[in-house]
C-alpha cells in the first residue's frame, strides 16, 4: 500500500509496538501478571482488533482521526482530545454550574 500523506500514522509502527509489548507480558508466568498487566493485554488485544478493522487511530465518538502524537503518548486512547474534553465536561455536569 502506498504511504499516504494524509495518514502520517503508521499501523505497522503501532502493531510492532503492541506485539513487542504483548510478548513481554505473555512471557511472564500467568501468576506473575498483575492486574495492570492483564488490563494491558486486553488493551493490546482490542487495539489489534481496531488495527484489523482499520478503525485504530479514529475517534470512537466523532470518527475524526486521532493525532499521531496523542496516540504515541497514549496508544490505547479511543477518542480525540476534543471529545475527551467534552466527556470531562459532561462528568462535571451534575455539579451546580453558573447560569449564563
Ligand atoms: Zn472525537
Amino acid at each position: 500500500m502506498p504511504h499516504s500523506i494524509q495518514s502520517p500514522l503508521s499501523y505497522i509502527e503501532f502493531a510492532n509496538m503492541f506485539a513487542r509489548r504483548r510478548k513481554e507480558l505473555t512471557d511472564l508466568p500467568v501468576n506473575a501478571r498483575t492486574l495492570a498487566d492483564q488490563q494491558e493485554l486486553q488493551n493490546i488485544k482490542s487495539a489489534f482488533d481496531r488495527i484489523n478493522s482499520k478503525s485504530f487511530g479514529f475517534c470512537e465518538s466523532c470518527d475524526e482521526r486521532i493525532s499521531a502524537g496523542r496516540l504515541r503518548a497514549r496508544p490505547f486512547v479511543r477518542i480525540c482530545t476534543f471529545c475527551q474534553s467534552e466527556q470531562e465536561k459532561a462528568k462535571t455536569r451534575n455539579r451546580p454550574s453558573p447560569v449564563a
